[in-house]
């Protein structure tokens, strides 16, 4: 396959030229979301940059196995694998059975995705699935030495871990300051290390998520889920991990030294992190309650947002960062993004009405200009260089429906294509607006807010409020500003 593109390992700190294991055939696996509550932006973030990734890698003509998992088991509030278990707690308060709280937000996230324009993965593994794939691999940890069980849980032991192996490999710190992070172990502990966790918990009475085990009832650990699934999957060593970045110093280490401990390799070719949305410079989190949930978005519906957003401005807001970068989230970022959006996709749509030229006479090297498009993917998948790249092409489709330049057939195809490629298949963006119907939606859009607006001024506020609840339950949003009525469909 001809391609140059470089991937930037976690692993190893630096850009690496993309050599799969099996030629042609990628494996990647993807942390998913902890359905126990509604994902929040920041995670769709994540989701969004694999699905950029993903997309590449299909365009290139890989075969992907995508692998991207649903947590719902084995989550425990303290970070210290105690405290309730988050399904069971919100399963009480929503007066739910943990499994109804599984379903729910499981169904809501897929909602989310779809509505974000994700690919879905090739196999969405839960945790509660794999229960055995599962203790089959602690099984296999303990005969290798690598763990110990007290009393009916199960801990990885880190301090014999440690002894041959790099255990901090993924983020270079220092065991030291780790284990100065870690409150010491106390008279009740039944670890022996204060950095052991553990593989394998035992249930106390009122949990209600238990299973049997050689080592009595119980639950897993959060990490072996991960290193269990990957496994079955993609098998002992795979091409990509990926997750977030504040995956990478518990969760990932972890599951490096679980796989290792287990199979005697290193489970990713690849490590790959993305980097966080923030508000305000601060990680959105679930836990921070800072977490803006992506329909607050969609509606206009948070305190801290002066109007709705569409999921393809946001997506494209998204997009338009590294996702190596952190992104902070702000009004005037999506009024520019969406505005950029915008730009883009009216100028799509003009593609279909420009009537081809005998002749050409732009100025624009439209191969050179798809080479740095294909460049900046290659070189770890930099959309905000290829969207500049791409604005490049919106001022010449702009400039020849004005007449300023001409284009023959040949080269009308050649763009089309080339926005084909890198805008819908790649960036994975979608013409929301007119819905494919070449403008349509939008003609009879301002022909409603322009009966509206005449009912208003005749104070027929019967008619201007029906027309506004009607389009509501259409999930079409209107929202009155000083501009004039913007409209935006969730
Ligand atoms: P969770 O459901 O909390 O396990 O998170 C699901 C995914 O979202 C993980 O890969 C996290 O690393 C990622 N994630 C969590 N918070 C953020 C954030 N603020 N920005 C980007 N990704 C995030
Ligand atoms: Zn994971």
């Amino acid at each position: 396959m001809q391609h140059n593109l470089t991937i930037y390992n976690t692993l190893t700190r630096t850009k690496e030229k993309f050599e799969p294991i099996h030629p042609n055939l990628v494996g990647m696996y993807v942390c998913g979301p902890t359905v126990y509550s509604d994902v929040h932006l920041g995670n769709c973030r994540t989701f969004v940059s694999f699905d950029l990734i993903f997309r590449y890698l299909l365009h290139l003509g890989y075969k992907v196995r995508y692998v991207r998992n649903i947590t719902d088991a084995g989550h425990l509030e303290g970070d210290n694998d105690e405290g309730d278990d988050k399904f069971a707690k919100k399963a009480k308060l929503e007066q739910l059975e943990p499994m109804e709280i599984v379903q729910k937000y499981t169904l809501g996230f897929h909602e989310v995705l779809r509505l974000f324009n994700t690919l879905p993965p090739s196999i969405e593994p839960t945790a509660t699935g794999h229960i055995s794939e599962q203790i089959e691999m602690i099984k296999k940890i303990l005969d290798n030495g690598y763990a110990y069980e007290v009393n009916g849980t199960v801990y990885f032991d880190v301090d014999k871990y440690v002894k041959e192996h790099n255990y901090t490999i993924l983020t270079n710190r220092k065991l030291e300051d780790l284990l100065n992070n870690t409150r010491e172990l106390g008279g009740q502990d039944e670890k022996r290390g204060r950095l052991d966790f553990a593989l394998w918990i035992k249930a106390k009475p009122e949990h209600i998520m238990r299973w049997p085990s050689p080592w009595g009832i119980g639950f897993p650990g959060w990490h072996i889920e991960c290193s269990a699934m990957s496994r079955k999957y993609l098998g002992d060593q795979f091409d990509i991990h990926g997750g977030g970045m504040d995956l990478a110093a518990t969760h990932h280490t972890n599951e490096i030294a679980q796989s290792e401990a287990c199979n005697h390799v290193q489970p990713a070719k690849y490590w790959m992190h993305t980097n966080m949305l923030t508000v305000n410079g601060a990680r959105m989190s679930k836990s921070a309650g800072n977490g803006f949930l992506p329909y607050e978005l969609f509606t206009g519906s948070h305190p801290l947002l002066k109007r709705g957003y569409s999921p393809m401005a946001v997506r494209f807001f998204m997009l338009q960062a590294h996702y190596r970068s952190t992104l902070d989230f702000s009004n005037e970022a999506l009024d520019a993004a969406e505005k950029g959006y915008k730009r883009l996709m009216t100028a799509i749509g003009l593609l279909d009405k420009i009537v081809p030229a005998s002749q050409n006479k732009f100025d624009l090297d439209i191969q050179a200009l798809r080479q740095r498009c294909y460049a900046a993917m290659d070189d770890d998948f930099n959309s905000p260089v290829l969207i500049a790249e791409l604005f490049e092409l919106v001022r010449l489709i702009n400039s020849v429906y004005d007449g300023i330049q001409r284009i023959d057939e040949a080269t009308l195809m050649e763009i089309k294509e080339t926005i084909q490629y890198f805008i819908f298949d790649i960036l994975g963006l979608k013409d929301e607006q007119s819905d494919g119907d070449n403008g349509t939606t939008e003609k009879l859009m301002e022909l409603i807010i322009q009966i509206r607006n005449e009912a208003k001024k005749n104070k027929d506020f019967a008619t201007s409020d029906s027309i506004r609840n009607e389009l509501a339950t259409m999930g079409i949003q209107l929202k009155d500003s000083k501009d004039g009525t913007l409209w935006n469909k969730i």
